[in-house]
């Protein structure tokens, strides 16, 4: 991974983001505030707009720098859990000399902790880490097992459907769907949708090289 191979993730990812509007901000207005996919479309957009910065640095560095942008542009609750999520896969990625999937592995599963921190958040709370942590653990299980890139992508795109439809059926007891009880049941929620849109685009990417 370098920063070349970042900045295509990222054009990945905002076009997948632009193309699921609908679904991702009727999720937001159904069980939170309708601002996600804005939130979402703000920080696409400002990474994609630094790619010839980015382009200078090694993938460690590019990372970092993608989570401080995030937090100085998306608002909300997903802002600095996002801009947590890169600054850490980042520092984790600092110490390695030679990256490879389980080093990715790796990052992205400091990535989901930091997440957890900043968010005080766990499992089956109805938020994005119903499909990150899930992701995570398959990530690095399949990684650890010298699985094939392709193989790793396509597990991951179905355990990430799989987290997203596991939010429908939880009570929400983190973020703004919280305060609905039991109203939340039955809807899908916001974060896990971008999540799930975000991995798939970036597994697309992998098994089509
Ligand atoms: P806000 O909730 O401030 O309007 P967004 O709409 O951008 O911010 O993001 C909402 C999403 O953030 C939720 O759908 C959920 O997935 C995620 N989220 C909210 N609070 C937490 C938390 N404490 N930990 C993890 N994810 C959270
Ligand atoms: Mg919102």
């Amino acid at each position: 991974m370098n920063s070349d191979t970042i900045n295509l993730k990222a054009a990945a990812i905002r076009a997948a983001i632009l193309q699921h509007e609908a679904d991702i901000e009727g999720l937001d207005r159904e069980i939170g505030d309708g601002d996600h996919y804005i939130n979402m479309k703000r920080g696409c957009e400002a990474i994609v707009g630094i790619a010839p910065e980015l382009e200078a640095l090694s993938a460690a560095d590019a990372l970092n720098k993608i989570g401080m942008k995030l937090l100085s542009t998306i608002g909300g609750a997903s802002g600095p859990l996002f801009a947590s999520f890169f600054m850490s896969m980042g520092k984790t990625l600092k110490a390695c000399d030679n990256i490879t999937i389980k080093e990715i592995a790796l990052a992205f599963d400091a990535g989901v902790q930091a997440i957890m921190q900043r968010g005080k958040a766990q499992a089956g709370e109805k938020t994005m880490l119903d499909v990150l942590i899930p992701v995570s653990t398959t990530f690095k299980q399949l990684a650890e097992q010298d699985k094939s890139a392709k193989e790793i992508a396509s597990a991951l795109k179905a355990v990430a459907s799989e987290g997203l439809e596991s939010t429908r059926n939880m009570l929400a007891t983190k973020g703004r769907a919280s305060g609905l009880g039991e109203r939340a049941i039955g809807h899908l929620d916001a974060g896990a949708k971008s999540c799930q849109v975000m991995i798939h685009s970036v597994c697309d990417l992998v098994l089509s090289n």
